[in-house]
């Protein structure tokens, strides 16, 4: 593991085009379960309270769900030293961008600043109707469903529900920054879900090194993996921090 952390250090010390794509996994350690897997929340939750005709059709039964796990459960999770490390390689210039499939915050929170949102935001919320956007904190979330507090209509959460398409700017920067990536670190996920899978197979189609961190193997491990730092995200980033 040390040669290949070295190896890891050499190849973003060189690189002049560092991106980081995100998955679940990034934010275990800061509590948040990941979807799929033994302790997934797909474990405990029926996924169907986040199709979105199913969300227009039963809005009082999916806005309890997503209550208790966006806003009750998420809301205490701070970032840990995987987050911490990728903005401190903002700061030092070392990394360009970071492309998440989290929709949890904690990339900002940690301190990025370029950080493309791929499935959204779960922290603001958006009128379905007149298009208003609160921050979850400044709306009353107690009573399912939540309203609108400027017309009365529903308000979602400014994520992607599964029927949904893929927010056009964070496509497109996301496209930008795997195609100009020298380097990509490919962090906590199992590479299963579409579009943002691709990102990591555009950035190799682009020529970068993958390097990828997960205590499991993924879909991209065998296929165009070229470093894979096996464990936890907070332990591999402090290593390479610290050899950086
Ligand atoms: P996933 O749930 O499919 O897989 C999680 C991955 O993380 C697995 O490969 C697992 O081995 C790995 N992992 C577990 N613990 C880890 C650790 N400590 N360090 C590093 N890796 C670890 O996740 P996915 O591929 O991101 O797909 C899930 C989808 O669900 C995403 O699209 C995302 O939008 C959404 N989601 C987001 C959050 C969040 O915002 N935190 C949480 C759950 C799901």
């Amino acid at each position: 593991m040390e040669t290949l952390i070295k190896e890891a250090v050499k190849l973003i010390k060189k690189s002049d085009y560092t991106t980081a794509f995100t998955g679940a996994g990034i934010s275990v350690e800061s509590g948040i379960p990941p979807f799929r897997g033994e302790k997934g929340l797909w474990n405990k939750y029926d996924p169907q309270v986040l199709d979105i005709h199913y969300f227009y059709s039963n809005p009082k039964e999916s806005w309890t769900v997503i209550k208790e796990i966006f806003y009750d459960f998420f809301d205490e999770a701070k970032p840990n030293f995987a987050h911490i490390g990728l903005a401190k390689l903002e700061k030092q210039e070392k990394l360009k961008a970071i492309i998440t499939q989290n929709i949890d915050n904690l990339h900002q929170e940690a301190g990025s600043k370029i950080v493309h949102e791929f499935h959204g935001n779960s922290k603001q919320l958006i009128c379905t109707s007149c298009k208003f956007k609160a921050h979850a904190s400044t709306v009353n979330l107690n009573k399912a469903p939540v309203l609108c507090p400027e017309c009365n209509h529903l308000l979602k959460p400014d994520f992607i529900f599964f029927g949904e398409g893929i927010p056009s700017h964070a496509y497109q920067n996301s496209i930008e920054a795997a195609q100009k990536s020298k380097v990509m670190l490919v962090i906590g996920t199992t590479g299963e879900v579409m579009p943002a899978c691709h990102m990591p197979v555009v950035a190799k189609q682009s020529e970068a090194i993958i390097i990828e961190i997960n205590p499991e193997k993924s879909k991209f491990t065998s296929s165009i993996t070229d470093i894979f730092l096996q464990g936890k995200a907070s332990e591999i980033m402090k290593e390479i921090i610290n050899n950086l």
